[in-house]
């Protein structure tokens, strides 16, 4: 069966972990697209270069700079068989973006996981991480963006029944079963 996910939920609660265990096992593509930002930052392409100052200071990137990103990602020979979607849609915006894109290609996804974890335990965990957009005013912006332009994507799944709540306050391991059962 073709499995098609996204993954919701603030930075630090788990999504880029568990994004990668279900996509090695169902091999299928994990498309993070933090990764493929920090990725482009690297390599100082032109997109890199845009989206440097938004991504060190924690905030969104641009709608138009990751929506045509996502369009032809999704359209790669490797995501025929599936995706997860780490990071993606950020905003209500992104999501509708994303419904309209996904009706085009006759696809839907099948669930949004919203793994979550308490603000304390997110700022410990991004703190000891050690990325660089992971200092500790940075950090607290990401978590305020994610509650201002992220949490509410959430609603939007929900009223698709699609949304499944998963606490990520737990070792990776019990993670991943509860992810599985949620989706079973
Ligand atoms: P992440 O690795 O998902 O935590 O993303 C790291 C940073 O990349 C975020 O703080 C944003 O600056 C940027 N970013 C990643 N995905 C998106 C997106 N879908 N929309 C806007 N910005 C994004």
């Amino acid at each position: 069966m073709i499995k098609r996910l996204i993954f919701l939920g603030p930075p630090g609660a788990g999504k880029g972990t568990q994004a990668k265990v279900l996509a090695d096992q169902w091999q299928i593509p994990h498309i993070s697209t933090g990764d493929i930002l920090r990725q482009a930052t690297k390599d100082k392409t032109p997109l890199g270069q845009k989206v440097e100052s938004f991504m060190s200071g924690g905030e969104l990137v641009p709608d138009d700079l990751i929506l045509d990103l996502i369009r032809e990602r999704l359209q790669e020979e490797d995501a025929r068989k599936g995706w997860i979607l780490d990071g993606f849609p950020r905003n209500v915006h992104q999501a509708e973006f994303l419904e309209e894109l996904l009706a085009e290609l006759h696809q839907h996804a099948d669930y949004a996981i919203s793994l979550e974890a308490p603000d304390d335990v997110l700022v410990d965990r991004l703190l000891h991480r050690g990325r660089n957009d992971d200092a500790e005013a940075t950090v607290r912006r990401r978590l305020q963006v994610y509650q201002e332009q992220t949490a509410p994507v959430k609603a939007f799944y929900q009223q698709h029944n699609r949304l499944k709540v998963v606490n990520g306050d737990r070792p990776p391991e019990v993670v991943s079963g509860a992810i599985a059962q949620a989706i079973a």
